[in-house]
C-alpha cells in the first residue's frame, strides 16, 4: 500500500466513523420528521395559457392536519409526468420533497380550442408541510420534454395567511377498505358525483365495487394491506352529471361534465378547489370519482383523479383503466387509424412506462423480452386478445405509427381483458414501491 493509498483509505475510515445513522442515508428518505410536519400544505394554482404560452399563478395555500402522501423517497419523484413540483430548503438549498403530475390544462393546449383562446385550469397539490422556509416551484414540460413554464415562490410555514383547511365536520364517508395505518399506507379517496341525498345507499354500493375491483388487479391485488379506501358521500342536488351534447346539464356536487374538449365520453370535473374543498378531514392521496350515470366515460389525470360512469355496464373496467392513468400514470395502448393529430414524436421517448417511441426502449420493457425478438414486432398471426406474447407492437397513445406497446390487449387498450399486461403490472408495482419503500 502506498502512502496515497494509506492515507486515503484512513480519511474514508475516519468520515465512515464519523458519519450518523442519517448522514449515511444517501437521500433524505428516512428523515421525514426532520424536514416535515405531520400535516399537509395544499397548494393552489391557477394554470393560464393558450396553445403556445402559458403562466403559473399561485392562488391560494391552505393548510390542513395530517399528511397522508409517501414519507419515503421525497425527492425523487415515481415518474417525470408533465409536470413536476419541488420543494428545496430555503438554507441548505437541499431538494426535500418532489413529486410529478399531469394537467388538463396541457392536454387542453393540444386542442384546436386552445390555438385561440386563453383559458385558465385551477391546479392543487398536496405537499408536506415544510418546518422550515421552503422554495416551492413548479414546472411544466411541453409535448417535446422541454420546459414550457415554471414558477417558484417562497413558503414560510409560519405565515399567518395560510388558510387552514377545517377537519371537524368532514363530508358523510365510510372506510371501505383499511389496509393498514394511514402513515403507511396508499389512502384514496372514492367520491360521489352527481348523487342526491336520496341516492347514498346507491353511491356506497357503488364505491364498494370500485374498491373491490381495483383491490381484484394485479399488482394491486398483493399488496391489499398497502392501501386504504374511504368512500365520500358528497350530496348533489339533481341526479345524473351534465351531458352538453344530450343539452342536459346537472347540478351536482362537483360539475363534473361529459363533452371535455368536445370529446362525447370524456368526463371531467375542472372544479379542483371544490373537489379537494369537499375532502376536508378526509385522509386521501389519491381520489376516485364516481358519476352517477349510466353514460359511458370517464377520464384519469396522473396523481390528480380518476372519474368514472358508475352506473355503464363497462364501470368497473374503465374505472380500473382510468385509475391507471391517474395512480400508475400509465398512457393509453389503444390508437385510431385516422389519428391525425400526434401526440407523441419521433426522437422523444414518453415518459409513460407502457410505450415506447424506440428513441430510449432501454429505459422500457427492452429487459423482459425473450432473446431474438425482433424490434418492431410484427402483430401477424396474433389474435387481438393475445397477452401471452410480448413484443413491441406498433399502435398506442392514440397513434398508429411510431408509437409501440408491449402487448396486443391490455387492461390500458380495451375493455375486453381482465388484467393489466405485465409491463403495466411492473410499472404499477414500482409506483407503489416508490410510496412506501425507500429506494436505494
Ligand atoms: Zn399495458
Amino acid at each position: 500500500m502506498t502512502m496515497k493509498e494509506y492515507l486515503r483509505n484512513l480519511l474514508t475510515a475516519i468520515a465512515f466513523i464519523g458519519m450518523t445513522p442519517s448522514a449515511m442515508s444517501t437521500n433524505i428518505n428516512d428523515n421525514y420528521d426532520k424536514w416535515f410536519c405531520d400535516s399537509t400544505l395544499r397548494v393552489d394554482y391557477i394554470f393560464t395559457g393558450n396553445a403556445k404560452n402559458q403562466r403559473i399563478s399561485l392562488d391560494e395555500l391552505r393548510s390542513a392536519s395530517g399528511w397522508y402522501g409517501r414519507r419515503v423517497n421525497l425527492n425523487k419523484p415515481a415518474l417525470r409526468g408533465n409536470g413536476t413540483i419541488k420543494m428545496t430548503d430555503e438554507s441548505t438549498g437541499e431538494v426535500i420533497y418532489c413529486t410529478s403530475f399531469s394537467t388538463l390544462f396541457q392536454e387542453w393546449q393540444t386542442t384546436e380550442e386552445a390555438v385561440s383562446n386563453w383559458k385558465s385550469f385551477e391546479n392543487i397539490f398536496q405537499l408536506p408541510m415544510p418546518r422550515k422556509n421552503a422554495w416551492v416551484e413548479v414546472i411544466l414540460f411541453d409535448t417535446h420534454n422541454n420546459v414550457s413554464s415554471s414558477y417558484k415562490h417562497l413558503v414560510k410555514p409560519n405565515d399567518i395567511l395560510i388558510r387552514p383547511i377545517p377537519s371537524t365536520h368532514p363530508a358523510a364517508n365510510r372506510i371501505l377498505h383499511q389496509g393498514g395505518d394511514s402513515k403507511k399506507c396508499i389512502d384514496i379517496a372514492i367520491v360521489a358525483e352527481g348523487y342526491t341525498a336520496e341516492e347514498q345507499a346507491v353511491f356506497y354500493e357503488d364505491a364498494e365495487k370500485a374498491c373491490r375491483e381495483i383491490l381484484k388487479y394485479a399488482p394491486f391485488s398483493a399488496h391489499k394491506n398497502d392501501f386504504n379506501f374511504t368512500a365520500v358521500a358528497l350530496e348533489s342536488r339533481e341526479s345524473g352529471v351534465s351531458i352538453p351534447h344530450d343539452n342536459l346539464w346537472k347540478e351536482t356536487a362537483l360539475a363534473a361534465s361529459f363533452d371535455t374538449f368536445y370529446s362525447q365520453r370524456y368526463l371531467t370535473t375542472l372544479r379542483l378547489k371544490t373537489l379537494h374543498d369537499a375532502l376536508a378531514g378526509i385522509p386521501y392521496e389519491h381520489i376516485i370519482i364516481l358519476a352517477n350515470t349510466d353514460n359511458y366515460g370517464g377520464g384519469g389525470i396522473y396523481n390528480s383523479y380518476t372519474l368514472s360512469a358508475a352506473h355503464h355496464p363497462l364501470c368497473l373496467p374503465v374505472t380500473v383503466h382510468e385509475f391507471g392513468h391517474s395512480f400508475g400514470g400509465l398512457a393509453d395502448e389503444y390508437y385510431y387509424d385516422d389519428q391525425y393529430e400526434q401526440f407523441y414524436f419521433p426522437g422523444i421517448e414518453p415518459w409513460e412506462q407502457n410505450i415506447t417511441t424506440l428513441t430510449a426502449f432501454e429505459d422500457k420493457w427492452q429487459d423482459m423480452l425473450p432473446e431474438g425478438t425482433p424490434v418492431p414486432t410484427s402483430a401477424d398471426g396474433l389474435d387481438a386478445n393475445d397477452m401471452e406474447h410480448i413484443g413491441v407492437y406498433e399502435g398506442g397513445g392514440y397513434q398508429s405509427k411510431g408509437v409501440f406497446r408491449a402487448f396486443m390487449n391490455c387492461r390500458m387498450k380495451t375493455n375486453d381483458t381482465e388484467s393489466f399486461c405485465s409491463v403495466c403490472e411492473r410499472a404499477i408495482e414500482r409506483v407503489i414501491e416508490h410510496h412506501l419503500k425507500p429506494l436505494e
